[in-house]
């Protein structure tokens, strides 16, 4: 029933950086280098600097044009991020780049995986507890559906798999009256509201149930909407969920799966 899921195909259209083409090595030692690049995208050109050197940041990476990153929904971080992944392969894979350069930049790219295992590894155990999507769904039914919502929530299975088609949220079974939120949701970096968020959406498809028009069913239609945009922070949700969808279509660690389902 919950049509928040978003297709994968606008990540990528997300991420589009751009055509890159790199310049020349300038000022390049056998340890390090510094290269110019140029992204072509919409139209328009932007350039930028790659620096790999022995020294701490030993990857710096910069967009002269600041107004590239207005071709972005996603933040600045999360673009140079994801550029500075394009620019170093890049590099990396040419022949002339000195091996020692090379080196650096794999370690540089290891560690970076590593922080990111061991950040999802602590963050799902810390707050499962305030995760009680029970107690959520008490107060969210009393605050705005007078207690007349008759349903149960539980958390769904989660796939051991990247999901390749969205990440769907929520679902809501009418006939067994019941909630599923997924598990992907229990970690540390969502924020309660955009659990909450999930749960009331859910909530809703009770509230103002789908109807028939001109032939076809209707879930989210205006009534619903205008219910949805009840909850308190529901613009901040919809926000975070734009912004951050993407890293939900990745597994949770283990732990964090055997808290409650
Ligand atoms: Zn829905």
């Amino acid at each position: 029933m919950n049509q928040t899921r978003i297709p994968v195909q606008n990540l990528i259209k997300t991420f589009s950086l751009g055509t890159l083409s790199l310049g020349a090595n300038r000022n390049g030692t056998q340890e390090s280098l510094t290269r110019m690049f140029i992204l072509k995208k919409n139209g328009m050109e932007y350039v930028g600097q790659l620096r790999v050197s022995p020294d701490a940041p030993v990857v710096k990476i910069e967009v002269f044009n600041e107004n590239y990153f207005d071709e972005f929904e996603q933040p600045q971080s999360a673009v140079l991020e994801n550029l500075t992944q394009k620019v170093l392969s890049k590099v990396k894979k040419e022949s002339e780049t000195p091996e020692s350069v090379k080196e650096l930049i794999k370690d540089f790219t290891e560690i970076r995986e590593l922080e990111d295992i061991e950040s999802e590894f602590f963050e799902p155990i810390l707050q499962a507890e305030e995760r009680d999507i029970d107690v959520m769904f008490g107060r969210l039914n009393r605050e705005y559906f007078d207690d007349k919502i008759k349903a149960t929530v539980k958390w769904g299975r989660d796939v051991k798999t990247q999901n390749k088609s969205g990440f769907r949220y929520g679902s809501y079974d009418e006939n067994k009256k019941l909630i599923r939120v997924h598990p992907r949701l229990k970690q540390d970096f969502v924020p309660i509201y955009v659990l909450e968020l999930t749960i009331y959406h859910e909530m809703c498809h009770q509230f103002v149930p789908p109807y028939k028009k001109n032939g076809s069913w209707q879930s989210h239609h205006p009534e619903f909407k205008k219910k949805e945009k009840e909850y308190q922070n529901f613009k901040d949700a919809r926000n975070w969920e734009k912004n951050n969808w993407h890293k939900l279509l990745l597994p949770a660690n283990e732990d964090s799966e055997a808290v409650k389902v």
